[in-house]
């Protein structure tokens, strides 16, 4: 039986063996080559000492070592704990003391940032630096892995057992350890397999940080159909057309965000992309007129996923693949899809009640593919999964046909003078003005209404508007009560890897005094 991620890799490796699993910088890696150096790393650290549950951090940017620490994860039960890189040292030393792994595998570049904070480190045993020059106080990567044996550890998991410890994206506090086993992260994997209908000659691109969720769930569900992996290191426009031509992607993923920076790319029209059949986006709203270009441009190639790493970073919901712009696909094109197969989804009030069709209220999802808990905190664990329901913390609503809309997230949402006012709605109001280019929408505290409503907003490139102007437009697109009382101009919005506007530094910057529960 396969229930375990090792035994994926192993079956793989005997399915597939000369099919390539990864393509990285020029590199073509097949899945007997991974398979190998999966278990010459798992070999390698099981002679050290490391056993089965210990941690092993990886810091580091995408890139093919990134993925063969997973493997020996997978195949010897040691847990994978991952580092977001784009963090500053102390937070960074936050999760490593919080996840408190045995050894960190971390890049060449991260060398530094490492050193700085390594006197805090001091339940790593091991440190092993890939590429660069070594510091005095670690190991080779290379050199340590081609140390173990090619048969790997003498140890294999058990299903229940963690193989992840994944940490959210930190949007509305500190982010969160989910605990993922084997048995869940393989549900995952065969449902977006499924859902995404994947075969053999999928070539996927992945581009969003593998530390995150998203993209991991995808690299499971395309090589659980023993299609590929066209792997990047961070995200470039340019580049990612480049490798859809060359490598002839058939699905990608990124954040809407990324969506419309590759739209805008001079040139875009003259490209080779019809070998792509989806373009999967997810983790914050995407703009309308952004999709409405992206399907004139590209075709009904667009696929919204709605997930969070606690469930896996699963399509809970699928929306409609192939959108052909008729009015009812229109009308969905806000949507984040029905439920899949094997998902419960209900909207509930504060007192725990169902809500009626088109009322909005916490979405709860009830899946194998949940997380066990939050590493070392059984307080979040204890509010978030209660009686086998995973409390999302999104607000949305569904239709008559189970088609879910999301509305806010509760810590969003912005209660001014008793009314409850969703900053995603405000935010898609002035995204309509043609001069908007990007734009958040916070609560600022006021001792009159409790709230008002604030919205910072970039402007495209050598187009304006008047502050008064843009409040008029709202109006003309939603209640009067919710549109911006001030809007404040930026060049830029601070954002997060997985593109979600960090909404906790904004109100840092731009005078949100309110602090949010
Ligand atoms: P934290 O839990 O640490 O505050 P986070 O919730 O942003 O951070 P993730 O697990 O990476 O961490 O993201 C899940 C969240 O992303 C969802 O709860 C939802 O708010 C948002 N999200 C996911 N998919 C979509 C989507 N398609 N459209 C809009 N928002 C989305
Ligand atoms: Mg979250």
């Amino acid at each position: 039986m396969i229930d375990t991620l090792g035994d994926f890799l192993r079956n793989n490796a005997y399915k597939f063996p000369n099919e390539t699993a990864y393509t990285f910088e020029g590199e073509h890696v097949t899945f007997a080559k991974y398979f190998e150096r999966g278990n010459r790393l798992a070999s390698a650290l099981w002679k050290r000492g490391i056993r089965r549950q210990d941690r092993i951090s990886i810091f580091s940017q995408n890139s093919l070592e990134f993925m063969e620490a997973y493997a020996a994860c997978e195949l010897a039960g040691y847990v994978a704990a991952t580092v977001n890189w784009r963090l500053a040292a102390p937070e960074i030393e936050w999760i490593l003391g919080n996840s408190s792994p045995r050894v960190l595998v971390f890049e060449a570049q991260y060398a530094e940032t490492v050193d700085k904070i390594r006197d805090q480190l001091d339940f790593v045993e091991l440190f092993l630096c890939v590429g660069g020059t070594t510091p005095s106080w670690a190991e080779d990567y290379h050199a340590f892995r081609d140390s173990g044996d090619k048969e790997g550890a003498p140890t294999r998991p058990q299903p229940d057992e963690i193989m992840h410890l994944i940490y959210t994206s930190g949007t509305t506090g500190r982010p969160k350890g989910a605990m993922r086993t084997h048995r869940a992260e393989i549900a995952v994997g065969i449902l977006m397999a499924t859902e995404l209908g994947l075969i053999v000659s999928d070539r996927l691109q992945l581009i969003m940080p593998v530390f995150h969720v998203g993209a991991r769930f995808l690299q499971l569900a395309v090589h659980m159909r023993g299609g590929s992996v066209v792997l990047h290191r961070s995200f470039n426009p340019a580049e990612v057309l480049d490798a859809i031509e060359r490598e002839r992607v058939t699905m990608t993923h990124m954040a809407p965000t990324m969506v419309q920076m590759m739209l805008e790319q001079p040139g875009i029209e003259t490209r080779d992309l019809k070998s792509l059949h989806t373009i999967c986006y997810s983790a914050a709203p995407m703009p309308v007129p952004v999709l409405k270009r992206g399907l004139e441009l590209l075709g009904p190639v667009f696929l919204q996923l709605y997930g969070m790493t606690e469930g896996g970073g699963t399509t809970l919901h699928k929306r409609q693949h192939k959108l052909d712009g008729t009015a009812e696909d229109l009308k969905r094109l806000g949507s984040i899809g029905q439920a899949a197969p094997n998902v419960d989804v209900k909207i509930i009030d504060e007192e725990g009640n169902e809500m009626p069709v088109g009322q909005p209220g916490e979405i709860l999802t009830r899946t194998e593919t949940h997380m066990a808990g939050y590493w070392n905190n059984s307080a979040a664990t204890l509010s978030a999964l209660r009686e086998g329901w995973y409390y999302t913390g999104d607000l949305g609503y569904v239709d008559e046909e189970g088609f879910v809309y999301l509305v806010d997230r509760k810590k969003d949402m912005i209660v001014s003078g008793g009314e409850n006012i969703y900053s995603r709605e405000v935010e898609e109001a002035l995204a309509t003005h043609s001069a908007v280019s990007d734009v958040a929408v916070i609560g600022v505290k006021d001792d009159h209404w409790g709230e008002t409503v604030r919205a910072i907003t970039v402007l495209r490139a050598g187009k304006s508007v008047s502050e008064a102007d843009l409040i008029e437009h709202c109006k003309t697109q939603i209640a009067s009560y919710k549109k911006p009382k001030s809007i404040i101009f930026v060049d830029e919005l601070p954002r997060l890897p997985s593109g979600k506007i960090n909404k906790v530094t904004l109100r840092q910057m731009y005078g949100a005094t309110v602090v949010k529960a």
